[in-house]
């Protein structure tokens, strides 16, 4: 979910509910405007999002209020952070951007804008998302990821330490400070955005980092027909949340998610929302199968 962060600043100062939001994942973009006249119905408006469409094969509707937060797991002690094994690409070595790309919503590449410091590469205001230079397909993926202590506590919700991994820039698996900060279930750290929440939440406290251990498996397509959906696997502080869901397309809450064509091989994209919120020590490995 991408928010136009000045006025939302605006909005709080008057306690106004309606917020400009817009989805913003690779070339698709969203704007919507929430209903004024307040919260939509379900357990309140926790943040700005308002409920979407019925999701298909489930019960719920995207953002659905009523859906149960997933259960919280403490996670086993943090593990000393693994260094890519020999195939992969070191995409986040602690040091610099040489792998990434700059991009703003809808604007082209460019140089990237985030801070490099003390191992770790961090959001800035206004510097738009990352995504790598070279395209994938099938991966696995690691990546870690932490949210620094917020003192305003008007920022709950999507609006804390909000962030997200955009595999192939359309399909998001969603970073935020989920701890002890609830939102809509299928909003919060590890959920497949607006769609599903991961199955518990092993998120660790703010200042922690967290990890994510990603199989992604590409959608197929043959010419405009769809012939094999995405699936996605994550260990989320080597806790199994998603195993193998098949994903119900590109990112969106109004339509529902749904496939379009695109290339076989994409960017990443490390989502720029609302900060602040670190990462390090990324790699990935393309995934070829047996006996390739
Ligand atoms: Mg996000």
């Amino acid at each position: 979910m991408k928010l136009n962060r000045r006025s939302f600043v605006q909005q709080l100062a008057t306690s106004a509910p309606a917020l400009t939001v817009a989805v913003s994942l690779g070339n698709r973009a969203h704007a919507q405007q929430a209903a004024p006249q307040g919260p939509p119905p379900g357990r309140g408006q926790m943040d700005g999002s308002p409920v979407g469409a019925q999701l298909p094969g489930q019960p719920w509707k995207v953002h659905d209020r009523d859906r149960p937060q997933p259960r919280k797991v403490t996670p086993g002690l943090p593990i000393p952070t693994p260094s890519a094994p020999s195939d992969a690409l070191v995409l986040f070595d602690g040091k610099d951007l040489s792998q990434w790309l700059g991009r703003a919503r809808g604007g082209a590449a460019s140089e990237p804008r985030w801070n490099v410091a003390d191992g770790y590469m961090e959001m800035t205001p206004g510097g738009g998302s990352l995504v790598t230079k070279e395209n994938f397909g099938d991966i696995q993926l690691h990546i870690e990821w932490t949210t620094p202590p917020v003192n305003d506590p008007t920022r709950v919700g999507q609006f804390r330490g909000n962030s997200g991994i955009g595999f192939m820039g359309r399909y998001e698996l969603q970073i935020l400070s989920s701890h002890d900060n609830p939102t809509y279930a299928d909003g919060g750290a590890g959920s497949i955005y607006g769609a599903y929440p991961p199955m518990v939440n092993p998120c660790r406290p703010e200042g922690e980092w967290n990890a994510f251990d990603v199989v992604f498996e590409a959608p197929k397509f043959e010419g405009e027909q769809l012939v094999k959906p995405a699936f996605l696997t994550l260990f989320f502080n080597g806790v199994m949340v998603h195993n193998r869901v098949e994903l119900l397309g590109a990112t969106s809450r109004l339509p529902i998610a749904t496939y379009s064509p695109h290339e076989s091989e994409l960017p990443l994209q490390v989502q720029a929302h609302v900060g602040p919120v670190r990462y390090r020590n990324i790699w990935v490995r393309r995934l070829k199968g047996y006996d390739a």
